[in-house]
């Protein structure tokens, strides 16, 4: 923390935006606007010139979005935080930042997929080159960084949910000069706090749990003034990917309650994990918090994770007997959902299609919502019993 606080005190870090709201309100108004008027000419000149910041247009500085990026970057333990109108916006911002034609990025294997397109389709055009190490092989990655500008991590990975030491990684990337990056949306700052593990800059889709309710796409990027600014001098205001104030708005309220609701992911799901482990009809749960301990820096785990069934399962009876675990993608809100391996195995051409991102074609992906163990349980033992 920049300002001494202690970092686990969720609570006042979360309301420490309260105080000065207008007529006391308890929730903090929203600037649903895109322009911001000048008193008169010398205050426009004022601002033109740089010797006064404030907001001036909604794509450059919007309150209430700057209220979200405040409230984030002391739930990191950053100096400064970017906002984005979604993840990807965020990852190829943060990306774009730091490299250019010639350039190396090093990556964790089987990262979030739009990020692997993202780097096989539009870096690989501007001639960026993308090596995927697997992130537990802490010599692999020590031989790949050399020469490399950026270090693109996420940990727990997609789908497979590799884990990895985050600190020792980050390392690594210092010694070696390459910028180093997480997306860090599975754990949240509720259970890991990359900066404070040395990481440069942490990555959120804030879709997921920080905004909780699975009513908004946004992203948003933490680090120290230094990188933020780089962020801010080009990529953000040219490539245009804002968050709009009523999103930030919507994460403001969502961070509110993330303590709680990572709590109760992470024991229902843990709970959930265990029990599949048990099964005869499940091969392989891949949970991190199945291990005989978390790797450094992971305080916790949350509530998405992956099993794969033994052969003979009927998947299709088992997704579609489910009544509270609805088939759909994302995670991260209240509710139960799940993802069939061999359905994403099919997706239509996408670039690079031969990709598996090491999904196995009898897994499932679970997110264990807020619905209650038992009761989600239940309805996956029901679903089990007409599937065998
Ligand atoms: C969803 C997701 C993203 C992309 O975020 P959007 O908000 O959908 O653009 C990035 N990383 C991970 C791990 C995700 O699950």
């Amino acid at each position: 923390m920049t300002d001494g606080a202690d970092p686990f005190d969720f609570a006042s870090l979360i309301t420490a935006h309260d105080a000065g709201n207008y007529a006391d309100a308890v929730v903090p108004p929203i600037f649903q606007t895109s322009l911001f008027t000048f008193a008169d000419y010398d205050d426009m000149i004022a601002s033109y010139r740089g010797e006064k910041v404030r907001p001036i247009y909604t794509r450059g500085l919007n309150p209430t979005v700057r209220m979200f990026e405040e409230m984030l970057a002391r739930l990191e333990g950053a100096e400064d935080a970017l906002g984005f109108a979604s993840g990807m916006s965020a990852i190829s911002s943060a990306v774009l930042s730091f490299v250019e034609p010639g350039d190396r990025i090093v990556a964790v294997r089987h990262v979030y997929p739009d990020a692997f397109r993202l780097f096989g389709t539009i870096l690989k055009r501007m001639k960026v080159e993308v090596t995927y190490v697997d992130g537990r092989d802490e010599e692999a990655i020590d031989r790949a960084l050399p020469g490399a500008k950026v270090f693109y991590m996420e940990s727990p990975t997609s789908w497979v949910m590799e884990a990895h030491d985050v600190g020792a990684l980050a390392a690594l990337a210092r010694k070696h000069g390459a910028v180093s990056m997480i997306d860090n949306s599975w754990a949240s700052p509720f259970f890991q706090r990359p900066i404070t593990l040395g990481v440069d800059l942490v990555i959120h889709s804030a879709s997921k749990y920080l905004g909780g309710h699975s009513d908004v796409v946004a992203g948003v990027v933490a680090g120290s003034k230094e990188l933020i600014a780089r962020l801010k001098a080009e990529a953000y205001p040219y490539l245009g990917g804002k968050l709009s104030p009523f999103d930030a708005w919507l994460l403001i309220r969502g961070l509110r309650t993330l303590p709680l609701r990572m709590k109760a992911h992470e024991a229902a799901a843990l709970t959930i994990a265990r029990r599949l482990q048990a099964l005869d009809i499940v091969e392989q749960v891949c949970h991190p918090g199945l291990a005989n301990q978390l790797p450094p820096g992971l305080n916790g785990t949350s509530g998405l994770f992956s099993f794969i069934f033994r052969e003979g399962v009927d998947i299709r009876a088992f997704a579609d007997h489910l009544k509270l675990f609805k088939l759909g993608v994302s995670w991260g809100g209240h509710e139960s959902l799940i993802v069939p391996g061999e359905v994403v195995l099919q997706q239509k051409a996408q670039p690079n299609s031969a990709h598996t991102f090491g999904i196995h074609a009898r897994s499932v992906r679970l997110h264990v919502g807020l619905e209650g163990t038992e009761a989600l349980w239940s309805d996956l033992q029901e679903a089990i019993a007409v599937a065998i």
